[in-house]
């Protein structure tokens, strides 16, 4: 976990090192390039229990949440309990070597702009292990560019590791207006006939979005809007027209689930 140790310690410092304030105008931007270690993401690369190791570089900017996400992200704090509640996500000793994991994201505004520049707000890094969060714990991803592994974003948290998962999902269509990525034992060994994600591809890479695309493209992904990282143990991302759509569609495949044991 060094990589997320160290993401820690620079949010301590950057968001709220100096007395707990936001940064006044003249801090400007806050530039977080930290994260990623190649290296060691290389060496990771195929081990699908590595959650919570943020693998992308970021350019943060401290801030309130914008008002325009409140309403949303409150949305989605319901919902986390629900998954909260179900084990899909949290922090939990016994699993992945006691790593947070499962993060939800919605899209902002009325429609979406260029491709990769299609803001969401996100729940942030580091708040997993709770039950409840607020607005001070989601921050808005303005812009995810896979290719150069970067990410900017804005709000008084720092992105989930997996944000760059979420955008991927979100540029294969405009009408995905929510993502859901939890761990789901349950979905990932019922063997549903779900489409999957090669079990090569880990996630947060670029690969990862060629293959998002390419479910998007020639499965049933755009109907059923579940599916599985074959290569991200228990890995299961839902999405949906809205938020609730969402939930509905990763609440049914858990049905299915049941159903087939
Ligand atoms: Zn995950």
């Amino acid at each position: 976990m060094d990589a997320l140790e160290r993401y820690g310690d620079a949010t301590r410092r950057r968001t709220h090192g100096a007395a707990g304030r936001f940064p006044t105008p003249r801090d400007g931007a806050t530039s977080l390039v930290a994260v990623s270690d190649p290296q060691r993401a290389q060496h990771h690369g195929h081990d699908g229990a590595r959650e919570g190791v943020i693998k992308f570089a970021a350019t943060h900017q401290s801030g309130p949440l914008p008002r325009g996400a409140v309403e949303l992200v409150g949305l989605l704090a319901g919902w986390r309990r629900v998954l909260f509640d179900l084990g899909l996500l949290g922090k939990d000793r016994a699993r992945y070597q006691g790593a947070a994991y499962g993060n939800l994201s919605a899209r902002l505004g009325p429609f979406p702009g260029e491709r990769g520049a299609r803001a969401f707000a996100i729940t942030g890094t580091q708040t997993s292990d709770r039950r409840d969060l607020t607005a001070d714990d989601f921050c808005v991803v303005s812009a995810a560019d896979v290719k150069r592994n970067h990410v900017t974003s804005h709000g008084p948290s720092l992105p989930s590791s997996e944000s760059m998962t979420h955008a991927t999902v979100y540029d294969a269509s405009p009408t995905i207006r929510a993502v859901f990525h939890v761990h789901a034992p349950a979905i990932f060994e019922a063997r549903l006939p779900l489409p999957e994600t090669a079990p090569g591809v880990d996630y947060g890479t670029p690969e990862m979005a060629r293959e998002v695309a390419r479910l998007w493209r020639s499965s049933s992904l755009p109907d059923g809007r579940v599916f599985v990282m074959r290569g991200h143990q228990d890995g299961v991302v839902a999405f949906g027209k809205s938020i609730d759509d969402a939930g509905g569609a990763l609440v049914a495949a858990l049905a299915r689930a049941g159903e087939r044991r």
